[in-house]
């Protein structure tokens, strides 16, 4: 019997170090504390729980946080 790959959603949350200037924003408003600042720039340490808000995306001074749905096949 043949079995399917199955397809699990699930969020990524990238953040760019660069533009990044570890206000800690970011850290404040995620109801889930997905983030944490890490030698003054955001590091998203519990990515796993991230609900997809995109309260962070929306309000980071800096526009450093790219929150976005993936699929996974496994
Ligand atoms: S809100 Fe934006 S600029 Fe501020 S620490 Fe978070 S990612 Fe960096
Ligand atoms: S999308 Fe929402 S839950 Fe996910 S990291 Fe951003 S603020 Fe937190």
């Amino acid at each position: 019997m043949e079995i399917s790959p199955s397809p699990t959603i699930l969020m990524e949350v990238y953040i760019d170090r660069i533009f990044c200037n570890g206000c800690g924003k970011c850290v404040d408003l995620c109801s889930m504390g997905v983030f944490k600042i890490v030698n003054k720039k955001a590091e998203a340490a519990r990515a796993q729980v991230c609900i997809g808000c995109f309260k962070c995306r929306d309000f980071c001074p800096t526009h450093a946080i790219a929150p976005r749905w993936v699929m996974r096949v496994s």
